[in-house]
């Protein structure tokens, strides 16, 4: 049984190990690269620096070239330092012969207990949080020297990523057979197949899929945490890669010349955020008010959402923000709130990114539960998550769970929303605090959703009031004051999603 079983994982593997036969006919092995340069530290960037200020590791095996190209896609997307597994005694053509039974590779393979003896090894193992682990199949299982690895550090505490590479067989049960060779203490991200030739762009999705993120532990603790906030330029850096301003404005309830009027005042005053959605019924007055300003196009960033009402279309939706807008692209968009068909409308703004329509894309009302479950489905991270957000309903919980994800949060009724800024304005620990700095409240209370990290997009129809919601950048709230405001929650929703 056990002689069959092998036979079906040979022919799985058949084609991989071919080409590893193949590689070492033309001299282009890994194992023929030359002792020397084994012996040298191979903890390198892919310019060939030891980078050293980076907290995950990319290690890989490859005895052809065909995992290593995708273990340095995986490196430079991360920013992470790239370790190749060299076998001392390098693998020959010979070796590698799957069709010989004593082949080196063979009984290696067949015997559970062979462990290849790796040369060099990673100097400093304890500074990487997350180790990416990419290996080719062999028999149906990752080569024996990947055993060696495992075994040879102290796992405890990291997380472990592997991919495989083959031309035919998925990973199987490769990748879960070596969680037993590191002690407990250590998580697992589920293991993934790529085929020779796997493009940049499906290895980086597939990592930022599973929230592997290209930052370190630092950022991702403290101010840097919040996708750096550049309080210089006013701008945050979007995991999508795009410039998002911090603060903009809303336009919920603005409707007709108002909504006109409105954006374009904000953008006469430097207001270069624009929120809109399809259910404010006003996408059409924000794109006349962005052409009609003569500010360069991608100077603005437009952000607008798909009701749940359009999920179950959500190519003809999407085109009809594009005409509606006319404004090119959409810099952002979002899923209004959860509904049927929201991953269905999600993937469409996935292709709609790919096909450039759309710059960004993301969610609003997601709280943690929603996203445990809407995140394994898609395959682009969002940038964004649209929340309400407000001294009185503050979502301390929510807030660095999204920013640990790499997502940037914005709040939406930052001012409590119509019908209830009054009280909000009026409170008396944010007036004292507003008084002690020459500012109004509302300017306070922007200026506390920035130091936690939250992009603000206030409503207004008044010149006045947009002007004053710029001017948040000439003052600074106390840790004490940050943590008066901080004690005014109330948990208190002012809308239903
Ligand atoms: P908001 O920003 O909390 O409050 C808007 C109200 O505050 C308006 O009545 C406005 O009146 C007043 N205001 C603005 N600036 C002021 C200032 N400096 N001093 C005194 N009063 C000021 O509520 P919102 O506009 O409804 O919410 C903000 C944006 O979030 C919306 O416009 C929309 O884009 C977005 N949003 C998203 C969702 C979602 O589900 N994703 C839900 C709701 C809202 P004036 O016009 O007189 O200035």
């Amino acid at each position: 049984m056990k002689r069959l079983c092998s036979m079906i994982l040979m022919l799985a593997a058949l084609s991989c190990l071919a080409a590893c036969g193949k590689g070492s006919q033309t001299g282009q092995t890994d194992a023929d690269s030359g002792a020397a340069s084994r012996k040298e530290e191979s903890v390198m960037n892919r310019s060939g620096q030891s980078k050293g200020n980076t907290d995950i590791l990319v290690a890989y095996f490859s005895c052809t070239g065909t995992t290593k190209p995708l273990a340095e896609y995986a490196a430079e997307y991360l920013n992470a330092d790239l370790y190749e597994i060299k076998a001392e005694t390098p693998y020959t053509s010979e070796d590698l012969d799957y069709n010989a039974s004593g082949s080196r590779a063979n009984k290696e393979q067949d015997d559970s207990s062979a462990r290849p003896a790796i040369s060099g090894k990673v100097e400093d193992m304890d500074k990487y949080h997350t180790v990416v682990l990419a290996y080719p199949i062999w028999w149906g299982q990752a080569p024996r020297i990947i055993s060696t690895f495992l075994e040879s550090y102290d796992f405890k505490g990291k997380t472990i990523v592997p991919f495989c590479t083959s031309h035919s067989s998925g990973i199987g049960s490769s990748d879960k057979n070596l969680h037993s060779l590191v002690d407990g203490g250590t998580e697992w991200k589920d293991g993934k197949r790529f085929a020779a030739g796997t493009s940049e762009k499906e290895i980086t999705e597939w990592l930022s899929g599973l929230g592997i993120e290209p930052f370190t532990a630092e950022e991702k603790e403290g101010e840097t945490s919040r996708r750096s906030f550049d309080f210089e330029k006013k701008t945050v850096k979007l995991n999508s890669g795009y410039e998002m301003p911090l603060n903009g404005i809303g336009t919920y309830s603005l409707e007709d010349d108002t909504c006109v009027n409105s954006v374009s005042e904000a953008l006469k005053r430097g207001v270069r955020l624009i929120d809109t959605a399809y259910m404010y019924h006003n996408e059409a007055e924000v794109g006349e008010a962005v052409r009609n300003s003569g500010i360069p196009r991608e100077e603005i960033f437009v952000t607008t959402k798909l009701y749940p009402n359009q999920f179950s279309e959500p190519e003809k939706a999407i085109d009809e923000a594009l005409n509606k807008l006319d404004i090119e692209y959409i810099d952002m968009m979002l899923l209004h709130h959860p509904g049927t068909d929201d991953v269905k409308a999600y993937k469409a703004m996935e292709q709609a990114v790919e096909d450039g329509k759309i710059r960004s894309i993301g969610l609003s009302n997601w709280y943690v539960e929603e996203l445990e479950e809407f995140l394994p489905q898609v395959s682009i991270t969002p940038a964004l998550v649209q929340n309400e957000i407000h001294p009185y309903y503050q979502e301390n919980e929510v807030i660095p769970y999204i920013q640990d994800l790499g997502i940037v949060v914005q709040g939406w009724y930052p001012l409590g929303g119509r019908g209830h800024t009054a009280e909000l304005l009026g409170d008396e620990t944010i007036s004292a605090i507003a008084k002690a700095h020459g500012k109004s409240s509302a300017q306070v209370i922007l200026r506390w959703n920035l130091q936690k990290g939250v992009v603000v997009i206030p409503g207004s129809s008044n010149p006045d009031h947009i002007q004053e919601n710029t001017e948040l950048y000439d003052f600074e709230l106390t840790d004490e004051e940050m943590e008066k405001i901080n004690a005014l929650d109330r948990n208190e929703k002012h809308d239903w999603y």
